[in-house]
């Protein structure tokens, strides 16, 4: 029997498997696929990892990265009909779009690009350099589109990371790991450069944020996950929680403020964080804006009686959402309360007082209360109180410059969007680059590569100059 070349390299491999217990130089089994079992093994193949990557050039980095931006492009439809199936969270239709963005817009190594200056005095070199090993900790809302985006920005930097994905998008998080992982390896890279914990747990979360050998902490999650990591003492991200309002003024193009706002509430069943989650509008423009709304054939306005009905759902005694409802689609939350929606409704909206709960909740769900105000000053003063102090995304809609600036100026939020939907703050039908770890808290904003850095400087004095 003639064996062919591919046969004979695949023997060579195993033979040295057998013989190393290992194939790879970062110390992982040869069909070790990106998922450990303790948190300490993690580490130790992260640490071997992250310093066999720094040998390689920045162009097998960036090919490599290239390579998983492919990945998710070909596995798309799968991960989309998982995260669905898995999480029952969102749309199939928009966790593709999300897959994509995450995979075409999310920076890679060009994002670390370092910065001189020269003067007088010599040449100074500013380089992004890399952390070391990441743990990262994802949310069920997004669980392929916040690996897709921590895995390139974290490698671009020159990192590894390990993963302890949300415990009910565990499969999910894990599917699209274990093939980024595949990805890596096949591509030269090391193994073990990405990983996730097998079964992540909030132990397992405390033990990662513990560990003395992870050297940075993101968490992209509510507050408690935020609070976590910012209280451990290491370099941390925390990017939390949101409530955007979106305000609407009287000199807006309303038909375009109410389908931006329809299109916007509704991607995702509304589970993106940076998601129009109430309206505010000035009086003078609300019934044209609701009936503008209504005309686009997708939103559903809520009779008083089921308003109270759905309130009671959503919310529980406690004052707690009913997380079963969370990122459904608008005909199973209503049918719960007796009313039969067709498929073309994407959204329920309803008029709210000022202090209804709902305006106040981040709900996630395609449920959006419109509250009315009397003009731009009361507007401008009621959404940065919904906000809450997240400093989040916010959303306008309007002509007059001085309002926006206004309202930019009050709400303080690391996203602000003008006359669109939400997601264009996000790079979706937006300028810039697309974040799934938004940064609030810390300030680092839409993330990126850099992010993931730590800044070091190389002076040489009187040296270099060619002018
Ligand atoms: P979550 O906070 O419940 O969970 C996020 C991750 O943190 C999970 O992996 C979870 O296991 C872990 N975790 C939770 N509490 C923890 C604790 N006390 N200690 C250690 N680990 C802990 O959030 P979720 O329900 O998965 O996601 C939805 C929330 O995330 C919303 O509030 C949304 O606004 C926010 N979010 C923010 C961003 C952003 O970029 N700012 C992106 C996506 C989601």
């Amino acid at each position: 029997m003639a064996l062919s070349e591919q046969d004979l390299a695949g023997i060579i491999q195993k033979v040295l498997t057998e013989l190393n217990g290992s194939s790879s130089t970062s110390g992982a089994p040869a069909d070790f696929d990106g998922i450990h079992q303790n948190v300490d093994s993690a580490v130790d193949c992260a640490i071997r990892a992250q310093k066999e990557l720094l040998k390689l050039t920045l162009k097998k980095r960036g090919e490599i990265i290239d390579a998983m931006r492919q990945t998710v492009l070909d596995n798309n439809e799968m991960l989309a009909d998982m995260a669905v199936e898995e999480t029952s969270l969102g749309r199939y239709e928009d966790k593709i779009r999300e897959n994509i963005l995450c995979a075409t817009k999310t920076p890679g190594i060009e994002d670390i690009q370092p910065l001189a200056k020269t003067g007088d005095d010599g040449l100074m070199l500013l380089e992004y350099a890399p952390v070391g090993v990441i743990g990262a900790l994802t949310p069920i809302t997004n669980p392929t589109g916040t690996v897709i985006h921590n895995s390139i920005s974290m490698i671009a930097a020159g990192n590894a990371v390990i993963f302890n994905p949300h415990p009910s998008a565990v499969t999910t998080s894990s599917t699209i790991l274990k093939l980024l992982h595949k990805t890596i390896v096949d591509n030269g890279g090391p193994a073990g450069l990405i990983s996730a914990i097998a079964k992540p747990t909030l132990d397992s979360a405390r033990e990662l944020i513990e560990h003395p050998k992870v050297n940075m902490l993101v968490a992209t999650g509510g507050k408690p996950v935020v609070r976590a990591v910012l209280s451990s003492g290491k370099k941390a991200i925390g990017a939390g929680a949101g409530n955007p309002p979106v305000l609407v003024d009287e000199t807006a193009h309303i038909r375009n403020a109410a389908e931006c706002i329809v299109s916007g509430a509704s991607i995702n069943n509304n589970i993106f964080c940076t998601c129009e989650k109430e309206v505010v509008v000035v009086d003078e423009v609300a019934d044209s804006l609701i009936k503008f709304m209504l005309e686009t054939g997708k939103a559903y306005m809520l009779t008083p009686d089921e308003v109270e009905r759905v309130t009671k759902l959503v919310l529980t005694d406690k004052g707690k959402i009913n997380t079963k409802l969370v990122g459904r689609n608008v005909q199973v939350i209503l049918k719960e309360i007796g009313v039969t929606l067709g498929e073309e409704y994407r959204l329920a909206i309803f008029e709210a007082p000022k202090d209804h709960p709902l305006v106040w909740t981040e709900q996630m769900m395609p449920i959006l209360p419109i509250v009315r105000v009397r003009n731009i000053e009361e507007g401008i003063d009621f959404a940065v109180q919904v906000e809450q102090g997240n400093r989040h995304t916010a959303i306008m809609h309007s002509t007059n410059v001085d309002n926006m600036t206004a309202f930019a100026r009050a709400v303080q939020t690391t996203i602000f969007v003008k006359n669109g939907p939400a997601y264009a703050g996000i790079g979706l039908g937006g300028e810039g680059h697309t974040a799934f770890t938004i940064a609030g808290p810390t300030g680092e904003g839409m993330t990126s590569a850099r992010s993931f850095t730590r800044q070091r400087r190389c002076t040489l004095v009187e040296g270099f100059r060619i002018i």
